[in-house]
């Protein structure tokens, strides 16, 4: 069969221009990471060398499901294809290369969370207001030159950058973001913008390494171009600029992420810099129906700034595009969840045919308790996630220090937990004598006594007991590795004693993260099983990516930022009011505004078949009851393509039934007194790496697998029970896929597999 069948005229065309600049800027909908995928397989079967292709994304299970993809067009060379986000990619680079720069190659990779604190500490130190520098906005700032390009000193000296924060009042922003930086270079740390930075850094002053990438990638492609920063066109034009076999795709519609630094000029720009740039246009969304096509055609011409496109659906007109009004934020909770009981029963749906998109995380709470009381499965993408629970970001500090000891976030995390008598002064004093003799504060701890009066003696103790660590992740394999460090630290334990609900919870997600890692270091489709590589996963893991478990039937929750590029057949889009949607922030100028209304239809466009759109008249906001007003996206709409549901009716004249006032009471009262306790979060859903281990039969014993033949019913040590799909190559290295009920399809070597058949 020829494999670019299914491809309309325009797409294929696309996909065939495999040499020179190529550009694709085109609706939602309308098959532009479809085009990315099959040019990827095309590139193959015409020959080239899947290692030298390189696929960035906008996250990583965007790029998972592009290598399944095309693993089924062109079989295991797919796994060559350098793919992924643009911060994974180059990090893994920066690995490489780190020391040409100036870092080590076990380089901390800094969170959101260490960065504030590392500024936390700078902004005491220099005793400035807390309140005119916020911690986020310098953040913010710092994020921002960085995505310039902007060194410290090009910040400092720069008139204009001068001016602006002279005129804000914080003159000292530039200084701030000299040590921030000399504080992440001396922990070994580079922060999530570091990463592109560095980078660029890395391409321009060394023409070694510029030209081997430069020649390795010969063929790049880049999804959701639209998004993209200053820092990242640049290493992309770098990286490009010998073979300029370069192809972006992207929707100027649909870009979302100004507030970040994306930068719709690297559209414009392209051909400028490409003058016989190829550009392809694909009109046919072939995801929606025509009524929700038309919609969001119709919202979109409202905004000034566009690059005019026509986008059509044949597929069928579809239902009108419902509006659902609720009385308060719990009632449209309970409005949404009815909806989707209704329709997944007389439809025949599943739960995960369902998506309820928001403008802030804050929202799901409402959408949660709804779902939680009429019992339906629900998950959250995105907000806090696994990895960035206390006790996982406590036990990791401890791998990060026995990996980096330079790591000053990690030391600070752990030096003095669980308790060891190492109080606040005495680290304080640690940061002060690493800074007078330009040490790093674990140099200083392990001669504490030469560096610091008075120390305390668990500070050699802690000393010796981080680098017998050190000796243990070299000598074993990361989860014993993993295991011996959360014993030997006190931490297992700590968490053991405390016998109330959370301290439970949070002892059973170090035994989650434990799991995790023995499945990580029982991989047989990797080579580098380190704990040292497992960190490296999680910690470039994006928003979206954690908590993903996509085969679970469940409901599926995120803010409208998180579902670009994904699809439902039914989307409920929630809290379409003033001020919130479009956002407070975004009422002040009209380039705001228009990106509010970009992210609105990024969020229409989601839908396959049903969409819904709801407001309440009045919600909750810190503590008080405000009215709303509908947002001014609701009028936008051409009345022709909407219906309206005002059945329902305010929640207080609904009081024939106690349930309802007991409801409307509970929430109030938890609304007001405690929004992120504990209680309305869901239970911790982990992604498949963490999936909890599969408990053998009794009589389970690995049998000799010689004769398997496809059909065979198998048990396998932790994957549980399936059925062989497929057997592949010659003894003996011959690879089985099975199908195991519990987590899906797998492809296992079958001399290491631990199997029974039964
Ligand atoms: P977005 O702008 O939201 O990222 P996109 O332009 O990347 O959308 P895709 O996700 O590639 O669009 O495609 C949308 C849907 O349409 C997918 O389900 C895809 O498989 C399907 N599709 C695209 N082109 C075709 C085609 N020629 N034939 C059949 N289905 C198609
Ligand atoms: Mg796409």
């Amino acid at each position: 069969m020829d494999y670019l069948a299914g491809l309309n005229p325009e797409q294929k065309a696309a996909v065939e221009q495999i040499n020179g600049p190529v550009m694709i800027i085109a609706g939602a909908g309308s098959g532009k990471t479809r085009v990315i995928t099959f040019r990827v397989a095309h590139l193959i079967r015409k020959g080239v060398d899947s290692f030298n292709i390189l696929v960035l994304t906008f996250t990583n299970k965007a790029a998972k499901e592009m290598r399944e993809r095309i693993t089924q067009m062109v079989g295991p060379e797919a796994k060559n294809i350098w793919m992924g986000t643009f911060h994974s990619v180059f990090a893994k680079i920066l690995r490489v290369e780190a020391n040409k720069i100036g870092y080590p190659s076990n380089f901390t990779i800094y969170d959101t969370d260490d960065s504030k604190s590392v500024l936390r500490a700078i902004l005491k130190e220099m005793q400035l207001d807390d309140k005119l520098y916020s911690v986020n906005s310098v953040l913010n700032r710092i994020s921002a030159a960085k995505s310039s390009l902007l060194t410290p000193a090009e910040y400092q000296n720069n008139p204009q950058i001068q001016a602006d924060d002279d005129s804000s009042k914080r003159p000292l922003l530039g200084k701030i973001y000299e040590t921030y930086a000399q504080r992440c270079y001396r922990a070994g740390a580079m922060d999530f913008d570091d990463l592109l930075f560095k980078t660029n850094e890395l391409l321009r002053d060394h023409p070694d390494v510029r030209n081997k990438y430069q020649h390795k990638f010969k063929y790049i492609m880049v999804d959701e171009y639209q998004d993209t920063n200053h820092s990242q066109y640049k290493i992309v034009k770098t990286l490009a600029a010998v073979s300029e076999n370069l192809c972006v795709v992207g929707d100027d519609a649909q870009s979302i992420y100004a507030f970040r630094g994306a930068n719709i000029q690297n559209i414009l720009n392209f051909e400028k810099d490409y003058p016989d740039l190829k550009v392809f246009k694909l009109e046919q969304n072939y995801r929606s129906t025509q009524n929700i096509v038309n919609v969001a055609n119709s919202i979109i011409a409202n905004n000034k700034e566009q690059l005019k496109k026509h986008v059509f659906s044949e597929k069928e007109t579809g239902d009108k595009i419902k509006i659902m009004r609720a009385f308060s934020d719990n009632e449209e909770g309970k409005q949404v969840a009815d909806a989707i009981m209704f329709q997944r029963s007389t439809n025949g749906l599943n739960w995960h045919d369902f998506a309820i998109l928001y403008r802030t995380n804050a929202q799901s709470r409402s959408m949660e308790e709804a779902l939680r009381k009429n019992g339906i499965p629900y998950k959250i993408y995105g907000g806090l996630s696994f990895y960035q629970r206390k006790e996982i970001k406590d036990l990791i500090a401890y791998f990060r220090l026995t990996f980096n000891p330079s790591d000053e976030e990690a030391l600070k995390r752990v030096i003095n937990y669980p308790k060891r008598g190492i109080g606040d002064t005495t680290v304080d004093r640690i940061i002060v004598a690493a800074d007078k003799n330009g040490l790093t504060p674990f140099d200083v701890v392990l001669e504490a006594n030469r560096y610091i009066e008075k120390a305390p003696a668990s500070l050699n103790a802690f000393a010796t007991m981080i680098q017998s660590f050190q000796v243990i992740t070299k000598n074993q394999s990361a989860y014993e590795a993993a295991l011996h460090i959360a014993k030997h630290s006190g931490l297992l334990k700590d968490l053991y004693e405390d016998k109330s609900v959370e301290g439970l919870n949070r002892y059973e997600n170090i035994q989650e993260l434990l799991n995790g890692i023995k499945e990580f270091s029982e991989r047989e489709d990797i080579e580098e099983k380190g704990l040292d590589v497992f960190m490296q996963d999680i910690a470039l893991l994006t928003n979206d990516d954690k908590d993903k478990d996509k085969d679970a039937d469940t409901v599926s929750l995120m803010t409208i930022h998180s579902s670009k590029g994904l699809e439902f057949p039914h989307v409920h889009i929630v809290g379409l009011e003033e001020n919130l949607f479009p956002s407070q922030m975004s009422l002040n100028s009209r380039s705001d505004l228009e990106e509010e209304r970009r992210l609105f239809y990024v969020a229409i466009t989601r839908a396959e078949y049903k969409l819904t759109i709801s407001y309440a008249t009045s919600r909750f906001k810190f503590g008080t009851l405000i009215s709303c007003e509908p947002s001014r996206f609701i009028d936008e709409i051409d009345a022709k393509y909407l219906e309206l549901d005002f059945t329902a009716k305010p929640a207080s004249s609904a009081g024939s039934s106690s349930y309802e006032n007991e409801r409307t009471a509970w929430t109030r009262k938890n609304d007001t007194y405690s929004k992120p306790k504990a209680a309305t979060t869901p239970p911790v859903k982990t992604t498949s790496i963490l999936a909890k281990a599969h408990v053998p039969s009794p009589d389970f014993k690995p049998s000799d697998t010689s004769n398997l033949q496809v059909g065979m019913q198998v048990e396998h040590e932790r994957f549980g029970f399936g059925k062989v799909l497929t057997l592949e190559g010659n003894k003996p290295d011959i690879k089985a896929t099975i199908f195991f009920k519990e987590i899906g399809q797998k492809q296992l070597l079958l001399k290491f597999a631990k199997l029974s058949i039964i």
